[in-house]
């Protein structure tokens, strides 16, 4: 565990792969993750690789390439913004993408 990014808690619970805290590209991305996060804003995993959808890009959640960050609370101007900062900061090996209620990010 990285130690930089809540967990989510809940119900069903977040699930990771055994792999993905051994991976620098994932604490690459947490870490980006949180530099850019809206000023007072601790970014929350919400969805690691518990299997809920079956369509690409979903098939990199299986393999521990892919994480899920919350939005929740935020305006919609912030969220923008924060997508547009990670989606810069971490370039063209990582695939950024507002997804309904989260950010979808997966290592290409
Ligand atoms: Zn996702």
């Amino acid at each position: 565990m990285t130690g930089t990014v809540q967990i989510k808690r809940g119900t069903r619970g977040v699930v990771f792969h055994p792999e993905t805290w051994y991976r620098s590209e994932m604490h690459r991305l947490n870490l980006v993750v949180k530099e850019t996060a809206p000023e007072g804003y601790d970014p929350v995993i919400t969805s690691g690789c518990e299997g809920r959808h079956s369509d690409d890009p979903w098939s990199k959640h299986y393999t521990g390439w892919a994480l899920d960050y919350g939005i929740h609370g935020l305006t919609e101007e912030d969220i923008i913004n924060w997508v547009d900062q990670i989606k810069v900061a971490l370039g063209d090996k990582y695939y950024v993408l507002l997804e309904g209620n989260h950010i979808h990010t997966h290592v290409v």
